[in-house]
């Protein structure tokens, strides 16, 4: 992770009084690392938290570690069907011959002691009888009425045995605090016998989109009009993050019917995002309500798509202010500013101190790209397998950021940092995948 090399600002509000408080502060060419690293000192996590049920957990972040209670698995138990024995019994000149002196089932324990010259046919799960320590596959012996004879050459103490506490030991921190539920999570902590967890709340966030020539769906488009994509993309990355969701409509260029919007948001939400309006040259009317209520900076940051963004602080009417990102209008710059920035941030305002990036890997592109240097581009890329098995990446096409069609065709970002040039063909570049399993 960078470090920022600027000397940390004491608020938010000295940034945007006086920019030039922070060394190397550029508002109208922010590098994209830097706008990263200048948002995360002022974010202000949720507190505030609740006890939910483990089911309910999923995509939460806890507010508490979860200790193991007792060893997981809780006794030593058999990984295979087979019999379970005392590795004193094998020899390395002979083949072992033992006799079957009962059996043991996942959930119904032999209770008896297994003696030397003894053996107890065992299933997976199975409790390990006392006297026995290692299991040797069913498909390994011959049975004859009651007896089991196996030759086994490289046979080790302890094999097919899964020990107490081999998972987790009792009193270990399982999960700590700031963990992000997944699947395997539910799965862990319902192993421990846990059925409820203590979260922080859902993050609240409001957003809008902005613009006179934006219709909604369903209604006729009329010339110069445009539907509003931006806060059905919004809608679908916002619900992926797991938060609650506000949406407040596509409001056209009003200053009252803005202001009322705007503050409405920052009275209900943690955090208020808005799409389009931010740009140069735009009716300033969002720029003049931000600056009223609030402290937001106002960067041109230098990337592609997504160069318009404003950052910062909106004052409603609760003691906390909420936090607000104004996106370009562009759909496809929408997307990219909220992976890039917005995601991050809100991962860690639902209460992830510290949110994993996302990964970016290194893969062979299939065809010629132009860029220029001096900017970070986003463009949308096809990971394929080629015919050898090996995985490369291709753009999608036209790279314009109007252009959503290449959203939906995309299945990673194509990320060309700033000092990447023209690229011919067979060239390597850094990828970064949009889909996840977990
Ligand atoms: P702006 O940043 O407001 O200048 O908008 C930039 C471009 O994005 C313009 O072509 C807008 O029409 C378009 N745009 C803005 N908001 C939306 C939206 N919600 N849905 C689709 N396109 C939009
Ligand atoms: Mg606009």
């Amino acid at each position: 992770m960078t470090k920022p090399t600027s000397t940390k600002p004491t608020s938010l509000s000295q940034v945007v009084a006086n920019p030039s408080c922070m060394d190397d502060y550029d508002p109208n060419s922010m590098p994209v690392v830097k706008a990263r690293e200048f948002i995360k000192q002022f974010l202000n996590p949720v507190v505030e938290t609740e006890t939910i049920a483990l089911r309910d957990s999923l995509g939460r972040i806890l507010a508490r570690e979860i200790l193991s209670p007792a060893n997981v698995p809780n006794y030593d138990n058999s990984a295979m069907d087979g019999y379970a024995f005392n590795a004193d019994d094998i020899t390395s000149y002979a083949p072992t011959k033992l006799k079957v002196i009962g059996t043991a089932f996942a959930g119904k324990a032999f209770t008896d002691e297994v003696k030397r010259g003894e053996c107890v046919r065992i299933m997976t799960g199975g409790a390990m009888p006392a006297g026995a320590d290692t299991v040797v596959v069913q498909e390994r012996v011959k049975l004859e009425g009651d007896t089991i004879t196996f030759s086994e050459a490289k046979f080790k103490r302890a094999m097919n045995v899964r020990y107490a506490g081999e998972d987790l030991k009792q009193g270990q921190t399982v999960l700590a605090a700031g963990h992000m539920m997944r699947a395997a999570d539910l799965g862990l902590i319902a192993s421990l016998g846990i059925a409820e967890v203590s979260v922080y709340r859902k993050l609240k966030v409001a957003f809008f989109s902005t613009g006179d020539e934006l219709a909604s769906v369903g209604q006729p488009l009329q010339t110069g009009q445009v539907y509003d994509s931006n806060r059905y993309s919004l809608f679908g990355m916002l619900s992926r993050l797991g938060v609650e969701i506000m949406d407040m409509g596509a409001i056209p260029d009003d200053p009252d019917l803005l202001e009322k919007t705007l503050l409405k948001a920052a009275s209900t939400a943690d955090v208020v995002i808005t799409s389009g309006g931010v740009s140069v040259g735009e009716a300033d009317y969002m720029k003049l309500l931000l600056d009223k209520h609030g402290q937001v900076v106002f960067w041109k940051i230098a990337m592609k798509p997504g160069r318009p963004l404003a950052y910062g602080k909106i004052q409603g009417n609760k003691t906390q202010a909420a936090h607000y990102f104004g996106l370009p209008g562009n759909p496809v710059a929408v997307m990219v500013t909220f992976y890039q920035f917005v995601r991050e941030a809100m991962l860690v305002l639902m209460g992830q101190p510290q949110p994993a990036p996302l990964p970016m890997f290194n893969v062979m592109c299939t065809e010629p790209i132009r860029k220029l240097t001096g900017r970070t581009e986003f463009q949308r890329g096809i990971l394929f397998t080629d015919a050898d098995g090996s995985w490369k990446v291709k753009p999608t096409g036209a790279q314009g950021s109007a252009i959503l069609s290449s959203m939906s065709l995309a299945n990673c970002f194509i990320v060309l940092n700033d000092d990447v040039g023209n690229l011919d063909a067979g060239a390597m570049v850094q990828v970064q995948v949009l889909d996840g399993i977990v």
